[in-house]
Order: C-alpha cells, then sequence, then structure tokens
C-alpha cells in the first residue's frame, strides 16, 4: 500500500526536476566552410545602372531647364522663348499622376491636363511589377541625388549610419501614412471633382507652383531641405527609406513582381558580403527569397557576391522534366534584359503617349500668359468649391 501512494506521488512530480544523471553531450558537428567557387564573369550591374542614373539624371535636368526658360517668358522681364512647355516636368508631380489615373479609371477618358504626369507613374508601376523598385534606383533623379549624398557621407565617416530598429521600423512606416493619405484623398473624390480640380488656376499651373517653391525657397523649405541633406549624408536613402510615398506606391506594387533576388544556398559560401552591400539593409545573406518591399533591383547584392550561380535576380523556378540529378533553376534575369527592360518601358509608354497625342496637356498660351505671373496667388481649391 505505502509503495503504492509512493509511486502515484512521484509519478506527478515533474521530471525535471530530478534529471537523470547527465550523459556526455555529443559534440556539435564543426560547420564545414563551404568551398567558393569563385564567379568568372564580369559585373557590369553597377555600370549600367549608374550610367541610366546620370542619363536620367541630365535628362531631368536639360527639362528642367527648358521649363524655366518658358516659365519665365510670361514674367515680367523674362525674355521671349521659342521653348515648348517640356510635358516631362509632370514626372515631378505624382499626385497628379495619381489623379489623372483615377479620373482615367472612372472615365475611360484620358485627362487633357497633365497626362504625362499619368503616363509616366503608369510606366514606373509596370517597371516596379517587372523589376522590383527598379525606377528608385536606376531612374529616379532624387534616389540618384540622395546615393550620392551617402556615398559622400561613406567617403567622408568611412561609413553610413543604421537607426536603431525601435526608431527604424516606426519611421519606414511614414512613407505608408504619407501614401494612405494622398490615396484616400484621390479616391474619395468622384470624376467631376477631380476634372474641376485640373481645370482650376491650381490645378493647371501646379508645375509652375513647383518650379517656383524651389525657386524662392522660404526659410522653412531651406532648413527643411538642409535637414534632409545631413540626413542623407549619414544614412543610406534617408527620403528614399522613411519620406517618399511615390516609391512607398511602387513598393507595394513590386511585392506582386514575380522577379525577386534569390540565393542558392548551396553555392552560397555565407560571407554576407550582399548584406553589407544592400543599401537597404536587407539580411541577404539569411534569406532564400527577398521579398521585401523596400528592394529596389540595384542588384548591389548581386555585384559583390563572389560565388558563381549563389546569387541572382531571377523568376520562380521553370517546371522542367523531373531528370535525376537536375534540381529545378530559377530562371536569371540578365543585366542587358533588365536594362532593356527598363529602357523599353521608359520610351515604350512616352512614345506611345506622344504619337497618340496624348503627351501634351491642351491649354492655351493666353491662359498660361494670364496665370504664370500670378502663380503665387493660386491657392488650393477646397472640397466643395469649383
Ligand atoms: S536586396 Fe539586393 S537588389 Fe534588393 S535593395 Fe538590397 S542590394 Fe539592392
Ligand atoms: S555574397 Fe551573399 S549570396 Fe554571395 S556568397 Fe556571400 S553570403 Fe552568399
Amino acid at each position: 500500500m505505502a509503495t503504492q501512494v509512493h509511486s502515484e506521488i512521484v509519478s506527478e512530480i515533474p521530471p525535471n526536476l530530478f534529471p537523470a544523471p547527465a550523459q556526455p553531450r555529443p559534440k556539435p558537428a564543426a560547420k564545414t566552410k563551404k568551398k567558393l567557387i569563385r564567379r568568372t564573369d564580369r559585373d557590369r550591374s553597377q555600370l549600367t545602372r549608374r550610367s541610366f542614373q546620370a542619363a536620367f539624371l541630365l535628362l531631368n535636368v536639360w527639362v528642367g531647364g527648358i521649363f524655366y526658360f518658358w516659365v519665365r517668358q510670361f514674367e515680367p522681364g523674362g525674355a521671349p522663348s521659342s521653348w515648348q512647355r517640356p510635358a516631362g516636368v509632370e514626372g515631378w508631380l505624382p499626385i497628379a499622376g495619381l489623379m489623372n489615373l483615377r479620373y482615367f479609371i472612372l472615365t475611360h477618358r484620358v485627362p487633357t491636363l497633365h497626362p504625362a504626369g499619368m503616363f509616366l507613374l503608369l510606366s514606373s508601376l509596370a517597371m516596379s511589377f517587372l523589376f522590383r523598385k527598379a525606377f528608385c534606383s536606376w531612374l529616379c533623379p532624387v534616389g540618384t541625388i540622395s546615393e550620392y549624398l551617402w556615398r559622400a557621407g561613406q567617403k567622408l565617416f568611412r561609413r553610413n549610419f543604421l537607426l536603431p530598429r525601435w526608431l527604424d521600423l516606426p519611421l519606414r512606416g511614414l512613407k505608408y501614412l504619407l501614401l494612405g493619405f494622398f490615396v484616400w484623398a484621390v479616391t474619395s473624390m468622384a470624376a467631376d471633382e477631380l476634372a474641376a480640380f485640373m481645370n482650376s488656376p491650381y490645378g493647371v499651373i501646379a508645375d509652375v507652383k513647383m518650379l517656383n517653391f524651389f525657386r524662392h525657397l522660404g526659410e522653412a523649405g531651406a532648413i527643411t531641405l538642409a535637414v534632409l541633406v545631413v540626413a542623407s549624408i549619414l544614412v543610406q536613402n534617408f527620403w528614399c527609406r522613411y519620406l517618399c510615398p511615390y516609391g512607398a506606391l511602387l513598393g507595394i506594387t513590386s511585392l506582386f513582381s514575380p522577379a525577386r533576388i534569390r540565393r542558392n544556398p548551396e553555392t552560397c559560401i555565407d560571407c554576407a558580403k550582399c548584406a553589407k552591400a544592400c543599401p537597404s539593409a536587407l539580411p541577404v545573406d539569411r534569406l532564400i527569397t527577398i521579398k521585401s518591399a523596400e528592394c529596389t533591383g540595384c542588384l548591389e547584392c548581386v555585384a559583390v557576391c563572389p560565388a558563381k550561380d549563389a546569387l541572382s535576380l531571377s523568376l520562380p523556378s521553370l517546371p522542367r522534366p523531373k531528370l535525376p540529378g537536375l534540381a529545378p533553376q530559377p530562371a536569371k534575369l540578365p543585366v542587358w534584359a533588365m536594362a532593356a527592360g527598363i529602357a523599353a518601358l521608359f520610351f515604350g509608354v512616352v512614345g506611345f503617349a506622344k504619337t497618340a497625342g496624348y503627351w501634351d496637356s491642351h491649354v492655351p498660351r493666353a491662359v498660361y500668359q494670364q496665370l504664370v505671373p500670378h502663380a503665387d496667388e493660386a491657392r488650393h481649391p477646397m472640397p466643395g468649391e469649383n
């Protein structure tokens, strides 16, 4: 009887109170160092990407210069100019692009004011779907200047700084909040409200107001710009990472992209060079596929990877006949294909809009003559105003 009670009590005692005598633990198998099979191809991704960046920056400077002289001719003391208004400036009006896209979706009519902004937005969205957020790292002039600044910071301080995770994460959410606000504001407008906004004096010369903002930078504007420049020198892609709503929209689009940076753990030697090189601070060396909306398709990680076939921008594995010893391989996107795709999307969309007569805003010159000299007086129409 006594023995039975004793055995019941013992059976209720958690076993870890009386651990079994320690057995000698088997030694963990030493991590075998993987053999590096060095890649032999010469990486041209960064030369190609930086050439695109420089060319697009120059294109923007050229377009901006022509626009400046076009605006000056309407202002007191401005010299007459034979320049036509370059519609490409509408790339700097992403909200107008978004409004026009909504107008087009609602009415199936191409808007007559600032249509180029809509076509440029469409080409960036298509780029993001096919090549991650490639617009940001291959074309965007703000992204390019941002990159020049953090590279200067790297030279100056021998490093860039990363904000602590508790600050980095909420700050990264800011750009999505801004995007959410703009999307909410645009989607809550009906087609006639959108048209009324675009046809208001403010809507017609929104591009001139944008130019004047930079021409007559006030104290608050100058301080904000200076803070952004300093922050961009210290932190890689500060504006893009935390504040750009356009990049947020492209990032969300890129989540649906079949093209991704993919790592092959069999050929990877775990050197972590890719993660160190990633301007978006993604842990490339610890993931198999980079799905993050922060990946800009810059290919910096691919450029520094020393191992053959370890890292690439690629499409998912293609179905193959099952052959013994042949694992399905992701279909790599070569740099030339990415570059050609980006160029084709940009020039294809712009070329289509131009040849179809959709590129330029149809505003009589007399309207500009009347509005441009008083651009600073044009105020943002309020809801309900026509
Ligand atoms: S994962 Fe590679 S391609 Fe993507 S942002 Fe980082 S370095 Fe660029
Ligand atoms: S760079 Fe990244 S993918 Fe390439 S071998 Fe090193 S850890 Fe692997």
